[in-house]
């Protein structure tokens, strides 16, 4: 269990399944039908579907304890809990500065959503030496947009770009090197937002990577993408979040 927690005697683990654009309705359904059981737990699960499914998944998913978020927020903030903000696909492909996604943050904020802010550093910023300098500025971008209030509550993701989608795997104690670090970023503002706020790791997370980076004292959670269309893989992930909070 690398690195030293700042605080970490209240965080609930939170096991995020991004679904992307995969699947069909009844898909959707049958999924969250299966992941009904693991929720209300000892864990936060949160689905993140296709935004076209989120409001006829509202009724089903709130009946299982279950949160229910969105990929984006242009069109579809209503319905959800949670929305993701700078997934490094929308900072890849549709050109989202740092400053877009604060703002986006703001969005967020403003529709009464719990954001989770994306972050993390491709391979040839790893390998350059600049992940602190990539990540503190994708942190600081919102610290500027929104104060440190908008942190409150908020949820923070971190992705390396190298990981995600890949079968690449952070090892525990790179993710909590940066789960670390991107806590005593927020630190530097309010100690106790930062000893309270759930830090997920996310990128090519699977059952039997889960428990290590889940044991890690700064990672609070998990964003799960292809896992997370397996019922099977992503209950088991949840049941390692669960573990390793106990
Ligand atoms: C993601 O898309 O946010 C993600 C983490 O995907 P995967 O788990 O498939 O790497």
């Amino acid at each position: 269990m690398p690195g030293q927690a700042m605080n970490d005697t209240d965080r609930k683990p939170l096991i995020a399944g991004n679904w992307k654009m995969n699947g069909s309705i009844a898909m959707a359904e049958a999924l969250v039908d299966a992941i009904a059981d693991v929720g209300p737990c000892a864990a936060e699960v949160l689905v993140i579907p296709p935004f076209i499914y989120i409001d006829r998944l509202r009724k089903r998913t709130a009946s299982a304890g279950l949160l229910l978020g969105g990929q984006d927020l242009s069109a579809h903030k209503s319905g959800a809990d949670y929305v993701l903000v700078g997934h490094s696909e929308r900072r890849q492909y549709h050109g989202e500065s740092d400053d877009v996604v604060a703002a986006k943050f703001a969005a967020g904020r403003a529709a009464g959503l719990t954001p989770v802010l994306c972050v993390g550093e491709s391979r040839d910023q790893r390998e350059a030496g600049e992940t602190e300098a990539v990540v503190g500025a994708q942190i600081d971008a919102v610290l500027a947009r929104c104060g440190v209030s908008g942190f409150a509550d908020a949820v923070v993701a971190y992705e390396p770009v190298w990981a995600i989608g890949t079968g690449l795997v952070a090892s525990p104690e790179q993710a909590q090197q940066v789960h670390a670090f991107i806590r005593a970023r927020l630190a530097r503002h309010d100690v106790t937002m930062a000893g309270r706020i759930q830090i997920l790791y996310g990128g090519s997370m699977k059952p039997e990577n889960a428990a290590d980076l889940l044991a890690c004292n700064d990672i609070d959670g998990g964003l799960v993408g292809g896992a997370s269309l397996n019922a099977d893989e992503f209950i088991t992930i949840v049941q390692r979040g669960i573990a390793a909070a106990n």
